[in-house]
């Protein structure tokens, strides 16, 4: 089963059409004064869509909600969350829109997505609003991630609205407009999971098969192995690029395995499995080294949620996800020591035997002298070829580097590989917060310079140096982010 595509110039609404239950039609409130920000112009060719026109009056309107293509019908979707561990029965879009469904020229359906469009029946408390910094931080961060081949929604633009949003300052208001495979989240799934209307879940289920896992074999098992293949894949991902997502609750997590919501996200610099951004995560529940332990935590709450589907025997169904679930460490050790043995540009074919103390030896190495995660894979392709120094001098004990590299080079590394795979550029916080603030003040120039670094994030340019480099001392340990905001 598959869904036909919408009609060229229109959008689709093929979520809306089958299930009802979890989409409001709803308006975005009205931008005084709409003015782009940043333009996607790749991704908007991808879609078929033309710049030239989303640049115009006409275009900046849509792309705040403002216009909206004969026949379609935003939506706000309904879902539901763990939220740092405690379930929430309603969540939703509460500053977001679907606005409708377009062809990418891949072939597949995508959503295109508002955030910050204004309020909607989920606001709660909020205030529907985003202001120009978060979202800018997304469109960055969302378009480094698909430069590192990392899944991920994507970013079409960022559009000013003229209004002012109160955070604790005033500051300006923006809309995001985002491009997902779909939003269907775990969250989604508990939400229709808590209505007990098992016709609904189901629907839920044939919907997110037809859109994302269309060969998974054994409905609704296989749906759920896809997930818990998908979501070991992405986490591993992030592992080796040093990526902590900051929000990890089951309404961030996509059933497309997408990187989805950056909201106190960053880049981890000195390693540290302990390496926690989000000002509100005071426990670290999702510090750098516990992602995957939490996205196998959230994919059994989506197991749970899926167990009517599984089986009418109880017990049955338990067993079947368990099953499943068990298969998510498996699949997330053997995609992260692969990408370690690619970042080290060793052969597939050396035994575990050999690399993966070789592996623990470093890891324990790097978190020891806090070494910077990015330039260290970097400067190791330098070791490769036989200039030791550069990531040497990022060590305190020399001694211990030394005896490391010693080992590794006589498995014969890829110089060329690893440079294919270790990222010269990628979004440090200093320098986001360097672009965001900037932007924030009217000056584009830090976030355009930022975007074309981590845009190419493997080709090393003399005029891009500062942005290979860490934080300086003074930003450093304390950084951090913030959400909802
Ligand atoms: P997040 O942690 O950003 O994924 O958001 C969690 C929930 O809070 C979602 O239901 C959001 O729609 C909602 N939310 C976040 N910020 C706002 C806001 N300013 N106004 C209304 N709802 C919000
Ligand atoms: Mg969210």
């Amino acid at each position: 089963m598959s869904i036909a595509p919408p009609p060229t110039g229109t959008l689709g609404d093929s979520f809306a059409r089958a299930l009802p239950e979890m989409a409001r039609p709803w308006q975005a409130e009205q931008a005084p004064e709409p003015r782009l920000l940043v333009l996607n112009e790749p991704l908007a060719a991808e879609l078929g869509l033309d710049s030239a026109w989303l640049r115009s009056p006409e275009g900046l309107r849509l792309l705040v909600g403002n216009e909206i293509p004969s026949g379609a019908t935003p939506v706000a979707q309904a879902y539901a969350g763990h939220q740092f561990g405690n379930y929430s029965p309603r969540l939703g879009d509460g500053r977001a829109l679907l606005l409708g469904e377009v062809v990418h020229a891949d072939g597949h359906l995508c959503d295109l997505h508002l955030k910050g469009s204004g309020r909607t029946p989920f606001s709660r408390g909020g205030d529907g609003l985003a202001a120009v910094g978060p979202m800018l931080r997304e469109y960055v961060v969302s378009e480094a991630m698909h430069a590192l081949g990392i899944p991920t929604t994507r970013s079409l633009s960022v559009v000013a609205t003229g209004q002012p949003v109160r955070r604790d300052t005033l500051l300006p208001g923006a809309v995001l407009a985002r491009v997902a495979r779909s939003h269907l989240r775990v969250g989604s799934f508990q939400y229709a999971h808590a209505t007990g209307d098992v016709d609904l879940l189901r629907r839920l289920a044939d919907h997110a098969v037809a859109r994302h896992h269309p060969d998974a074999g054994r409905r609704y098992l296989g749906l759920f192995e896809a997930v818990v293949a998908a979501q070991a894949s992405l986490v591993a991902r992030w592992m080796l690029v040093g990526f902590v997502h900051g929000v990890m609750n089951t309404d961030n997590m996509t059933i497309s395995g997408e990187t989805i919501d950056y909201g106190p996200c960053a880049f981890m610099e000195a390693v540290d499995p302990a390496t926690v951004y989000s000002s509100i995560d005071h426990g670290g529940r999702y510090a750098y080294g516990n992602q995957p332990l939490v996205a196998e935590w959230n994919l059994a709450r989506l197991a749970e949620a899926l167990l009517p589907l599984f089986s009418d025997d109880q017990e049955q169904a338990i067993a079947l996800a368990v099953e499943a679930l068990g298969q998510f460490r498996g699949q997330y050790d053997s995609a992260w020591s692969a990408g370690m043995r690619a970042k080290l540009g060793l052969p597939d074919t050396l035994d575990n035997t050999v690399t993966t103390p070789l592996v623990d030896d470093l890891l324990a190495l790097l978190q020891r002298n806090r070494v910077d995660h990015t330039s260290f894979y970097r400067r190791l392709g330098a070791a490769a070829r036989g200039d030791a120094e550069p990531a040497r001098e990022l060590f305190p004990d020399l001694a211990a580097i030394d005896n490391w590299t010693t080992r590794w080079r006589a498995l014969g590394p890829d110089a060329d590989a690893m440079a294919r795979v270790n990222p010269v550029y990628v979004p440090r916080n200093h320098l986001v917060e360097e672009a965001l603030t900037a932007a924030t003040e009217g000056d584009q120039r830090p976030l355009e310079r930022l975007l074309d670094a981590v845009s190419a994030p493997f080709d090393e340019r003399p005029e891009r140096e500062r942005y290979a480099a860490p934080a300086p001392d003074d930003f450093g340990a304390a950084y951090r982010t913030f959400c909802g905001t």
